[in-house]
């Protein structure tokens, strides 16, 4: 079994899902008592968070470059950022170490391709719903036609993931909020949704959504269980 390389702690809340998913797979896959060969350097996620308000991609790029070079030198045989919108910095990542990164966008999109969907909807952080890294991604690598919230819409998936879905709080009124924005933009068109945030699965699960639903955690994480037992 090879050995996934995890930079997380952004935040850590989901990365517990991750290391949970991982092992579960792993069990599912080789029985009991395996589990998974896992190398998680997790991040203080408090001085990550100023640094993406304040623009500061250079030096986040510099903390994700030590973190894969540390996994590396660990022993990690692949890359996982368990965050949708640490994948601005994929390149100082590649860059930094010999090994594969698992793109997050890929898995979401590779399930999203499977069920032959064209038009998804993304949620996640204002960075990652509003700037090129990701939907560019989607479009240009696997041809999907990606569509966001109105800008209010994302401010409030913004804030319900930065002030409550990191600090572990999951509110049934927010659950109503996505509901609504989901909705919404089902009508536009949205054939699927993808859960472009690493927490929206704490609040969000298929049962919120007319369309299917495509959990970038999940997803993310059983690439990397593929890549570890191939
Ligand atoms: N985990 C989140 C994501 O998937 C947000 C936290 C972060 O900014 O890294 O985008």
């Amino acid at each position: 079994m090879k050995t996934i390389g995890i930079i997380g702690g952004m935040s850590w809340e989901s990365s517990a899902q991750y290391y949970a998913i991982i092992n579960r797979a792993v069990r599912d896959r080789l029985g009991s008592p395996h589990s998974a060969r896992i190398l998680l350097h997790s991040l203080d996620f408090a001085p990550i968070a100023q640094l993406q308000a304040d623009g500061e991609w250079e030096e986040l790029g510099e903390a994700m470059a030590d973190s894969a070079r540390s996994l590396e030198a660990g022993g990690a045989d692949c890359l996982l950022i368990a965050t949708n919108t640490m994948h601005k910095l994929a390149d100082d990542v590649e860059e930094a170490s010999d090994l594969p990164l698992l793109h997050i966008a890929d898995s979401a999109a590779d399930a999203a391709c499977a069920e032959g969907l064209t038009k998804m909807a993304l949620l996640g952080t204002a960075f990652t719903m509003e700037q090129d890294f990701y939907r560019e991604r989607l479009e240009e690598h696997h041809g999907l036609d990606v569509i966001i919230p109105e800008a209010g819409d994302r401010a409030e998936v913004h804030r319900i993931i930065y002030e409550e879905l990191i600090a572990g709080e999951v509110l049934d009124a927010s659950r109503e909020t996505y509901r609504e924005i989901i909705a919404r933009l089902v009508d536009q068109g949205a054939q699927g949704v993808i859960l472009g945030c690493t927490e929206i699965m704490l609040l969000i699960s298929q049962s919120d959504s007319p369309v299917p639903v495509f959990d970038t955690t999940e997803l993310h994480a059983l690439a990397a269980v593929d890549f570890a037992l191939s």
